[in-house]
């Protein structure tokens, strides 16, 4: 049925007792004989490194980036399967969506019990992450994930424990994956590419900074003082914060820092309702409304824009741009 390659990078589906807790230390081949392979499906395995994804970098994910194109540069690959950490599933996927042109799959997949636990959900996952990436097309880049398949773009971790860790709040999953094959539902859109972000060179701050009761801008403008080309700030309700915030955001986007606003509610999107402080003033003053995406997201698609222009017209223009989702996925 197709040739798939497995690019492994740790998490706890490739996770074993380190006599304190668990973390990241099987290869991807150990990984990968934990799992049934589907019937027709041939598969090649990339160990690109072996970590808990709460330390994954721009660095990793520039590497995991290029590292799926390389594989894919061959013809003869239907197909491609990440298996990483949960913590930052949704940040990676949605990075090597954003940049992501080819209509063959790139689906990442991981586990939230560890390699050897006896009712471990990671066999299950990677039998249908392998299937999915064996027959799907046009599709960009999804999460497969007990059962389902979600778009990348807008899919969260909603569960720290449980086996039905990602949804998108706002959004319907993609597909239904079973042992039986792959019923899609929907069709993501998505916008045209960003430029493939180089090997070396120098990596954009990009800090992320939660409104609460009782916040003043200092966290923010410290963010600023440290050097942050971008901030995504995560405010109350459908988007707001206080007028003492506002001032910091106009002096930053001033100095030419990227602001995005998001919200800490999980479901819906940010929207210009009030003023005193809220998105109103907020947009007004120059940040950027992200929609649906949450914090990992947006702060993805501002580091995506901070990487693809290098003055500060040229980043809001790829932010909106990586916002905006106008073209759907090719078939
Ligand atoms: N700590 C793990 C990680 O690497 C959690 C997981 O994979 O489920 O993200």
């Amino acid at each position: 049925m197709g040739q798939v390659v497995v690019i492994s990078t740790g998490g706890t589906i490739a996770s074993r007792w380190q006599g304190s807790g668990y973390a990241a230390d099987a290869a991807g081949g150990d990984v990968l004989a934990t799992a049934a392979v589907p019937e027709g499906v041939t598969v090649r395995v990339v160990d690109l490194m072996s970590v808990n994804s709460a330390r994954i970098t721009t660095a990793h994910q520039i590497a995991l980036l290029r590292t799926v194109r390389e594989v894919l540069a061959d013809p003869a690959v239907d197909g491609v399967v990440v298996t990483h950490g949960t913590d930052t599933l949704e940040e990676s996927a949605f990075f090597v969506d954003l940049h992501h042109d080819d209509p063959r799959p790139v689906v990442f997949t991981g586990a939230q019990r560890p390699l050897e636990d006896p009712e471990g959900d990671g066999p299950r996952n990677l039998h249908d992450a392998l299937l999915t990436a064996a027959t799907v097309r046009g599709l960009g880049v999804l999460v497969v994930f007990d059962g389902r398949a979600h778009a990348a773009r807008g899919t969260v971790k909603v569960q720290t424990l449980a086996a039905d860790a990602f949804a998108d709040p706002s959004g319907e999953p993609v597909a239904d994956v079973s042992a039986d094959g792959v019923v899609v539902h929907r069709r993501p859109e998505r916008p045209a590419p960003l430029p493939v972000p180089a090997a070396t060179g120098p990596l954009p701050r990009v800090d992320v900074v939660m409104h609460h009761c009782d916040a003043d801008p200092v966290l923010f403008e410290a963010a600023v003082a440290a050097g942050a080309q971008g901030i995504v700030l995560v405010a109350t309700g459908a988007g707001n914060a206080t007028p003492e915030i506002c001032a910091a955001v106009e002096a930053a986007v001033a100095r030419g820092v990227l602001v995005a606003l998001t919200t800490r509610v999980p479901t819906g999107p940010v929207a210009e309702i009030y003023t005193h402080g809220g998105a109103v003033d907020l947009a007004a003053a120059g940040a950027v409304l992200t929609g649906t995406l949450r914090a990992g997201q947006a702060r993805i698609a501002v580091l995506s824009a901070a990487l693809a222009a290098t003055d500060p017209a040229g980043r809001a223009e790829a932010l909106r741009h990586a916002l905006a989702a106008p073209v759907p996925a090719t078939a």
